[in-house]
């Protein structure tokens, strides 16, 4: 699809709008977009970084409220912060993209004492935050958290957020998108289209 010129300038009218809301009410992670290029990619399901910029599809963008972009923008944003693109090495990239993102997401609760509807979208519920163990993600390193998530992958156990905090416990690696109700599909990103080193914001109810 051919974005018109008149889109596209409203789309990156709406992005640094965000980030001088974001610069505003949350200097740290203002500052650190400052540095961050946008870009539009179709290609790219949701949003994304590779840590040098934030690639956004359109039509996600199109959907988001603003305060949703705010989230994105700081989630994406934090990745880049973390290095979290250049840490996967030989691990399991699917798994290591859901630690990267419990961190992530429990780190923006914690530093801008956010209620965790603050990082909720309509459209995909609250995205994850909490560790398999029940915890908080901010109290781990994402390479923690991805030695958790495969334990608890081989005991069945797969983590969900959730209002109470409390991991959920789901079926077992096997089917395990289909037969959770909290992960709907199209809600996990096609790693196939995923550059190599860009890390996508993903969302799990
Ligand atoms: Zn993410």
């Amino acid at each position: 699809m051919v974005l018109s010129e008149e889109k596209i300038r409203s789309y990156i009218r709406r992005l640094l709008l965000s980030r001088m809301r974001i610069l505003c009410t949350n200097g740290f992670y203002g500052l650190l977009i400052m540095h961050m290029k946008f870009t539009l990619d179709e290609g790219c399901e949701t949003a994304a970084t590779d840590g040098d910029r934030i690639y956004f599809n359109p039509q996600f963008l199109e959907k988001l409220s603003d305060d949703e972009l705010d989230f994105v923008l700081m989630h994406e944003i934090l990745h880049a912060a973390l290095q979290h693109c250049s840490r996967t090495g030989d691990r399991d990239s699917e798994r290591f993209n859901i630690a990267c993102d419990i961190v992530v997401n429990s780190n923006i609760l914690k530093s801008c004492d956010m209620e965790e509807s603050r990082i909720s979208l309509k459209e995909y519920g609250v995205s994850m935050h909490i560790a398999p163990n029940g915890k908080e993600g901010w109290e781990y390193t994402v390479e923690q958290v991805y030695e958790m998530l495969g334990k608890a992958a081989l005991s069945g156990n797969v983590p969900g957020s959730s209002s109470n905090g409390n991991a959920k416990p789901a079926s077992g690696k096997k089917n395990r998108k289909a037969e959770d109700p909290k992960i709907k599909p199209g809600m996990i990103i096609q790693d196939g289209r995923a550059k190599k080193g860009m890390r996508f914001f993903r969302m799990f109810g």
